[in-house]
C-alpha cells in the first residue's frame, strides 16, 4: 500500500471510496470486507443494468429502470451516478450514505472513476484509494478469465481499464490488489487507522 501524499483524510471522515480499472477486482474486495466486517456499510448502488445470475436486488445492487433512474437523478437522490462503459448508468443513493455517516459508522463506496470524482468535488473530507492491478497482462488476464462479457464490450472496457489506470495520481492512497484477502485487509486497516486518528482541532 502506498500512500501518494499525506492523507487529506482528518479522522472525522468515515467514508472510503473505492475506485479503480475494470476488472480490477473492485466488487470482488468489496464482498470480502462484506463478508469479514460487518460493522463496515457498503453502500448498495443503483443500476440500470439487468442483474447477472446471482445478483440479488437490493443486495448487490438495486435493479431499476431508466425511467426510475431519470427520477432518482431529477430528485436529487443520488450522491454521483456515471453512465460506465457506454452500457448502463450506475449511482449512490445519498440518504443512505448520510445516514450511515451520521450515525458514526464507517462507511464506503465501491464506484468507477468517473463518480470518485464527483464525490470528491462534493466530499473532499472521504478518503480516495486505488485498487490496481499488479500488472496490465493480470488485468486482461480477469477481464478475459471473468466471461461475462461479449468480444466487444470487453474491447470496449479495456479501452476503459487503460485511461482509469492513468487516474491513479488522484487518490490518496493505492492498493495493488495481488491477492482479494490481502487487499481487502489493507483497505480495513485504512478505515480503522482511519477512525483512529482524533480529530483535527483536539491535536
Ligand atoms: P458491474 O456492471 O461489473 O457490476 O460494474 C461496472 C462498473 O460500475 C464497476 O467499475 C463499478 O465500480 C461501477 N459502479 C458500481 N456502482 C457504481 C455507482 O454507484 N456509481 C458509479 N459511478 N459507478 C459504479
Amino acid at each position: 500500500m502506498t500512500r501518494a501524499s499525506a492523507p487529506r483524510s482528518t479522522g472525522r471522515s468515515r467514508l472510503l471510496v473505492l475506485a479503480g480499472p475494470t476488472a480490477v477486482g473492485k466488487g470482488t474486495v468489496a464482498a470480502e470486507v462484506r463478508a469479514t466486517r460487518p460493522d463496515v456499510w457498503i453502500s448498495v448502488s443503483a443500476t440500470t443494468r439487468k442483474p447477472r445470475p446471482g445478483e440479488v436486488d437490493g443486495v448487490h445492487y438495486w435493479f431499476v429502470s431508466d425511467e426510475e433512474f431519470d427520477r432518482m437523478i431529477a430528485e436529487g437522490e443520488l450522491l454521483e451516478w456515471a453512465m460506465v462503459h457506454q452500457a448502463a448508468r450506475y449511482g449512490t443513493p445519498r440518504g443512505p450514505v448520510e445516514a450511515v455517516l451520521a450515525a458514526g459508522r464507517p462507511a464506503m463506496l465501491e464506484i468507477d472513476l468517473q463518480g470518485a470524482r464527483q464525490v470528491r468535488a462534493t466530499m473532499p473530507e472521504a478518503l480516495f484509494v486505488f485498487l490496481k492491478p499488479p500488472s496490465w497482462d493480470e488485468l486482461v488476464r480477469r477481464l478475459v478469465g471473468r466471461g461475462t462479457e461479449t468480444e466487444e464490450e470487453r474491447t470496449r472496457r479495456l479501452a476503459t481499464a487503460r485511461e482509469e489506470l492513468a487516474a491513479e495520481s488522484e487518490f490518496d492512497v493505492t492498493i495493488v490488489n495481488h491477492e482479494v484477502h490481502a487487499a481487502a485487509a489493507e483497505l480495513v486497516a485504512l478505515m480503522v487507522l482511519d477512525l483512529e486518528q482524533p480529530p483535527i482541532d483536539n491535536l
